[in-house]
C-alpha cells in the first residue's frame, strides 16, 4: 500500500559467535520476503546502512559478559517496541556461561599476557536477566524456519507458535528408534526443547541439549537414568553443562554431579 510505513527491524550482537545472525541471512528465499515486509534498519552483520531507532522489533543475539554490555542492553530495550532474544547465548548465557562455575580471574591470568587490560564481568548471563524480553527463541544455532515464524508472528501482531515439548516427541514423529532405549546411548532429548527435528538421534547419536530445557523438564530423573546406564558423574555433569549451562534446570542438575 502506497505510503504505509514498514516496521523497522534491528539485529543486535552481544557475546556470541554470530551463528544465529547467520541463520537469518541463511533464510535466502524467505529473506527476500522478510526484506519486502520490514525495513531492515540496523543489522551491522549484513549492511553498513543503518537507520536510527526507535525500532518495532529487535532481535538480540549473545549474552551479557561485560559492564559495557550491561549498559548497552538497557539502551537497546529503550529503543525497541518488541525485543526477541535468539539462540542459546541470549536465552541461557551460552558456552561462555561455563565461567559462572569457576573463578574468571583465574582464566584471565592464564589466557592473557596482560590480564590488567581485561575488564569483564565474572558471569555470562542471558538477556532476560537484565531487561524485559517479549519472546525467547532457543537453539545453538536457532532453527531458521522458527525464526521466520517469529518474524511473521510479530508482523501479524500474534504470539509465535513454536513447540515447547521435548526432542523425544520429534523423534517419535520421525519414527526414530530411541538410541537410549535400544542401545543404552546417553541422550538428554527427554528434557531438551524441540526445534531441530531430532537431528542427532536421526543419525543414531544422543542429543546433547543445544536447544536448552523444554517446558517442565525432569532433569533429575534423567540424570539418575544416565548414571544407571553407566555414564560417569563427570560426563553427566558435562552433558548438562554446555551451551545452556546457565539455564536453571540444567544448572541445578549439573551441580548434582560434581565429581
Ligand atoms: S533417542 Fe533421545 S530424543 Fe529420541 S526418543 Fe530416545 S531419548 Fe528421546
Ligand atoms: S544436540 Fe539435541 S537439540 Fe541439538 S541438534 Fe542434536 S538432537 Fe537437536
Amino acid at each position: 500500500m502506497a505510503g504505509a510505513r514498514k516496521p523497522k527491524l534491528a539485529v543486535w550482537k552481544f557475546a556470541s559467535c554470530d551463528g544465529c545472525q547467520l541463520s537469518l541471512l541463511d533464510c535466502e528465499d524467505e529473506l527476500l520476503a522478510v526484506a519486502g515486509a520490514v525495513e531492515i534498519a540496523y543489522f551491522p552483520e549484513a549492511s553498513r546502512a543503518m537507520s536510527k531507532g526507535p525500532y518495532d522489533l529487535s532481535l538480540v543475539e549473545g549474552s551479557i559478559t561485560t559492564h559495557h554490555d550491561a549498559e548497552r542492553i538497557q539502551q537497546v530495550r529503550r529503543v525497541s517496541k518488541h525485543l526477541v532474544t535468539i539462540g542459546a547465548c541470549a536465552t541461557a548465557g551460552g558456552i561462555q556461561a561455563l565461567r559462572n562455575f569457576r573463578n574468571v580471574k583465574e582464566f584471565i591470568s592464564i589466557v592473557y599476557a596482560n590480564p590488567a587490560y581485561i575488564d569483564t564481568l565474572s558471569t555470562s548471563t542471558p538477556i532476560a536477566d537484565h531487561v524485559k524480553v517479549d519472546f525467547e527463541l532457543r537453539g545453538c544455532p536457532i532453527n531458521k524456519l522458527q525464526l521466520v515464524e517469529v518474524l511473521s508472528a510479530f508482523l501479524a501482531g500474534r504470539r509465535p507458535v513454536t513447540p515447547a515439548h521435548s526432542v523425544c516427541i520429534e523423534c517419535k514423529l520421525k519414527g526414530n528408534v530411541c538410541v537410549m532405549v535400544a542401545h543404552g546411548t546417553g541422550c538428554i532429548g527427554p528434557v531438551t526443547h524441540a526445534g531441530c527435528g531430532a537431528l542427532c538421534p536421526s543419525y543414531h547419536r544422543g542429543c546433547y541439549g543445544c536447544f536448552g530445557p523444554m517446558e517442565t523438564p525432569n532433569p533429575r530423573a534423567l540424570g539418575e537414568r544416565l548414571r544407571a546406564l553407566g555414564m560417569p558423574a563427570r560426563d553427566v555433569q558435562r552433558v548438562f553443562r554446555n551451551f545452556n549451562a546457565q539455564a536453571e534446570p540444567f544448572r541445578t542438575e549439573s551441580g548434582r554431579h560434581d565429581a
